[in-house]
């Protein structure tokens, strides 16, 4: 599965932080891996559970929207919104604590 640079549309590998064609920074940046979901519920940035932080981090959407959306199909979907937080909110996992990596032993080579 690639990804698409969002600035020139040039195909990346899937743990590409950078585009190769001009250089942007690729969409969801993380702590995780690419073979690890990236849809879990964030720490920072959550109104209520992290749901919709999540997902807007996942598939690099604006969290306002999927707020809006989701409020939406809750007033006006007869409660769809509501129930599709509620299972997001239980399948979910959320994102575990990240600590801050250690002091690297690795010492650039010196010369002379
Ligand atoms: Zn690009």
């Amino acid at each position: 599965m690639a990804i698409y640079c969002r600035n020139c549309g040039k195909a990346m590998a899937d743990d590409a932080r950078f585009c190769p064609g001009c250089g942007a920074q690729t969409w969801a940046p993380g702590p995780y891996p690419a073979s690890v979901t990236r849809l879990v519920r964030p720490r920072a940035g959550r109104m209520i559970a992290g749901v919709c932080q999540g997902l807007a981090n996942a598939y690099a959407w604006d969290v306002v929207w999927v707020r809006v959306i989701t409020v939406l199909l809750t007033v006006f979907g007869g409660g769809a919104g509501l129930l599709a937080y509620v299972i997001f909110w239980i399948v979910m996992p959320e994102e575990p604590i990240v600590l801050p990596p250690p002091a690297s032993p690795y010492q650039p080579p010196s010369q002379g």
